[in-house]
């Protein structure tokens, strides 16, 4: 099984992340690589802080 970034369409290989061709019938499981995940759990905290603001207001 393959794992692909559902944002940028990396798979995970043994040395790192990178764009490639992914052959058929690979198991393919959608994750995050460690970039677009930085940038998700930024987006999330951002979120949070958002309503914490609207909350205390
Ligand atoms: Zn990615």
């Amino acid at each position: 099984m393959q794992i692909i970034c559902c944002v940028c369409h990396k798979t995970k290989r043994y040395n790192g992340w990178a764009k490639q061709a992914v052959r058929s019938g690979v198991q393919l499981s959608h994750g995050y690589c460690p970039h677009c995940y930085k940038q998700m759990i930024e987006r999330v905290e951002n979120f949070f802080v958002m309503s914490d603001c609207r909350k205390s207001a």
